[in-house]
């Protein structure tokens, strides 16, 4: 079973970086490994049904996975597609308005867009202050928290976690693991409104996670480690000396 204890003849530094981030209850680290194990049986499934239009509940039975798993990858992927059509159209639309002088009207129709929405589009940007207009919402403003920039936004902050923080590890686990810190951190600081129970424990939840993951499946698998994590105890981690000095020199133990 998954516990998050630290592997013996840990250098000092390591466990108080445990420390500060606060341990995970074994729920938490159990859901998440839960889902990394079938999460290439979901992108794949959710591949059959949106690309070659297969039948949802017979791709949730070929591939072992519970149908409401699979269900929400799919929505997920189709209102992400909508939203980044929707992006493109709005700011065609506003750039040929603003810097091409095209009517509205116009606009509106080339790019099949509500004309009274890009009407609400153009004088937000114009009271905005902002240089450059940008389409940024919820993708799914009932279950989502973040805007889709702020979502980005996230992944960036875990990308200089894991270049500039130098963590222990950065394996899939771990990295899922410290979204759910950035998220929380991220909804205080910018006063984005969130689940009360993020309050709990001072993070966000699984759950949360999970439907964010599925969004950025990609872009994660590019960011984090593929590496087995250094923190699970089934690897029993006990490193020779040559191995414990070059991971000591990694993490400047000894400046
Ligand atoms: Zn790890």
């Amino acid at each position: 079973m998954y516990r998050t204890c630290k592997p013996e003849y840990l250098p000092r530094e390591v466990k108080d970086y445990e420390l500060d981030e606060g341990l995970q209850s074994t729920n938490t680290m159990e859901s998440i490994k839960k889902y990394l194990e079938i999460k290439h049986l979901v992108n794949a499934a959710a591949d059959a049904v949106l690309k070659e239009k297969k039948n949802l509940h017979q791709m949730a039975k070929n591939y072992g996975i519970e149908c409401s798993i699979l269900h929400q990858k799919v929505s997920i992927m189709k209102l992400l597609e909508t939203y980044l059509d929707n992006k493109f159209k709005y700011e065609a639309a506003v750039k040929a308005v603003l810097f091409e002088k095209q009517i509205i009207k116009f606009a509106a129709e080339k790019y099949q867009i509500d004309c009274r929405s890009l009407c609400e589009e153009i004088v937000w940007f114009s009271n905005s202050g902002e240089e450059t207009y940008e389409f940024d919402r919820s993708f799914d403003s009932l279950l989502r928290t973040f805007t889709f920039k702020e979502e980005l936004s996230l992944l960036k902050s875990l990308e200089l976690w894991k270049t500039e923080g130098r963590p222990f590890c950065s394996c899939e686990l771990c990295s899922l693991e410290k979204l759910l810190y950035i998220a929380y951190q991220f909804a205080q600081e910018k006063k984005i409104k969130y689940p009360k129970t993020w309050d709990i424990e001072k993070r966000a939840t699984v759950g949360w996670l999970i439907g964010f993951e599925m969004a950025h499946s990609k872009l994660i698998s590019k960011l984090v480690s593929r590496n087995e994590c250094f923190r699970l105890p089934e690897l029993r981690w006990k490193p020779d000396f040559a191995t414990f000095v070059k991971f000591a020199g990694k993490k400047k133990i000894y400046n």
